[in-house]
């Protein structure tokens, strides 16, 4: 089996999850799969190993988990982006627009330098606005966000151009219809 092949396997589809119509994809099954996991991780990285990376910046909450493992592998340190509320010092945040109505996600006004070399994961990319947001908080505290990775792209919600629009390049392992 190729990559694309075992990270499909191992990731759970669930259909009417979290509202009918919605086939969600559940990635702890690839999470507790131990080569699944290490492909992905390794997969995410590949084209920065050898490369100086400040940080990797992780969306709540399977970002958290793929972005400690790529820090690890890029000994790079971890930026925790957050839902509103979460973080316990001082804090810049932006609003995003979800389906029905608007959120927001922050991050530590202290967690970049400007200039430092970032990159944005999360688990996956649909119509982009999570990873936009994220993006746009990064990019106004002065980072250079590298790269967006995900492991999973939903192509067909147009999330790569808006990440794309912003200057930064996107990196996805898989396509779902
Ligand atoms: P977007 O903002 O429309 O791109 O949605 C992406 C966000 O929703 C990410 O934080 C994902 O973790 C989450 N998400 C949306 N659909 C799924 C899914 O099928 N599986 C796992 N996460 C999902």
């Amino acid at each position: 089996m190729n990559l694309i092949e075992i990270l499909k396997d191992s990731i759970r589809d669930i259909p009417d999850y979290p509202k009918p119509g919605i086939m969600f994809r559940d990635i702890t099954t690839m999470l507790g799969d131990a080569k699944a996991f290490r492909l992905a991780v390794d997969a995410l990285v590949h084209p920065y190993v050898g490369t100086k990376m400040d940080q990797i910046a992780g969306i709540e909450a399977r970002g958290f988990i793929l972005g400690g493992a790529m820090a690890h592998q890029l000994s790079a340190g971890f930026i925790p982006i957050r839902k509103k509320g979460k973080l316990p010092y001082d804090k810049v945040q932006i609003a995003y627009s979800l389906e029905y109505g608007v959120d927001e996600m922050e991050m530590h006004r202290d967690a970049v330098k400007p200039g430092q070399k970032v990159i944005l994961v999360d688990d996956l990319i649909a119509t982009g606005g999570t990873a936009e947001a994220a993006t746009k908080l990064l990019q106004q505290m002065g980072a250079d966000v590298v790269a967006a990775c995900f492991v999973i792209d939903l192509p067909e919600l147009g999330g790569r151009k808006k990440i794309e629009a912003l200057g930064v390049p996107v990196r996805t392992l898989i396509e779902y219809e």
